[in-house]
């Protein structure tokens, strides 16, 4: 029989060679913990495969949540559904789960400034980034530049391909700068891309009603407006700005 020294040896080049090094770092504790509670050795197994999954897991999270480039870190934890009564809450909680994403559905936050639209906007891209989906955040304007610039290049559908591979994109703030034509049909082309095949989380402080307005074009919003809402929630926020509001516990009252 072998030694367990030469065993724990043996783990510990077998988990470099996996490249799971939280394997070599957990497997004693865990051999001490199945001893002392009686695990049987597939218990101990899964044990130690699920401590590198999860924390495999969870460095990936990290890293698409690095990469999707939201404006600031925001949670569903933190956002205070009492303080924004318009918000549906269960709605928000299924959202959550990110299914809408493995269904290519696509999520608007419609309203006011202040409403929370770009925080549940990047909430929900967090959401996603944790269940293992690819995220990108930037401001319509922004999405128009990047096309512009792959346009420029005629480069235009090998941009629209590779936005594909992310499994979410979070346009915000639709309708604070109006677009010209150009704009609006690469606007539309985006979200034509990405009909049935993959999300768009929108925010805009325009309802839809007047999303013609920013695009110059009755016809082609309410083309874009179409594929849009085909398979999507709409969220209608409401209220007062939240910016203008003192919700957290001043030093005053403490
Ligand atoms: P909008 O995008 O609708 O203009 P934001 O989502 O940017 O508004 O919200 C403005 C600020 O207020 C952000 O810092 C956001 O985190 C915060 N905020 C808004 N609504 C809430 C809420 N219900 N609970 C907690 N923070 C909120
Ligand atoms: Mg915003």
């Amino acid at each position: 029989m072998r030694s367990s020294s030469s065993a724990a040896a043996e783990i510990e080049h077998y988990a470099r060679a996996l490249r799971a090094p939280r394997i070599g770092d957990a497997f004693r504790r865990l051999g001490d913990q199945a001893r002392s509670a009686g695990w049987s050795y597939e218990e101990y197994l899964a044990a130690v495969l699920s401590r590198e999954v999860s924390e495999r897991e969870a460095s990936g999270a990290a890293l698409r949540i690095k990469a999707a480039r939201f404006p600031g870190h925001k949670t569903l934890e933190d956002f205070n559904f009492d303080a924004q009564p318009s918000a549906d809450r269960t709605l928000i909680a299924h959202l959550g789960t990110s299914t809408f994403v493995d269904e290519a559905k696509n999520v608007a936050l419609l309203g006011p400034p202040g409403t929370g639209k770009t925080h549940l906007a990047v909430a929900l891209g967090v959401q996603a980034a944790n269940h293992g989906h690819r995220v990108l955040f930037d401001t319509a304007t922004g999405w128009v530049a990047r096309l512009q610039e792959a346009h420029s290049r005629g480069k235009l559908a090998g941009e629209l391909t590779k936005l594909r591979r992310y499994s979410v994109l979070i346009v915000d703030e639709v309708g604070y700068i109006p677009f010209d034509q150009d704009a609006a049909n690469l606007f539309f082309q985006l979200v034509a891309s990405r009909y049935e095949h993959a999300s768009l989380i929108l925010t805009s402080n325009l309802t839809f009603g007047r999303w013609g307005e920013v695009f110059g074009d009755q016809t082609v919003a309410a083309a874009m407006i179409d594929r849009i809402v085909h398979h999507a929630d709409v969220l209608s926020l409401k209220g007062a700005s939240y910016r203008m509001k003192s919700h957290q516990p001043t030093a005053d009252t403490a």
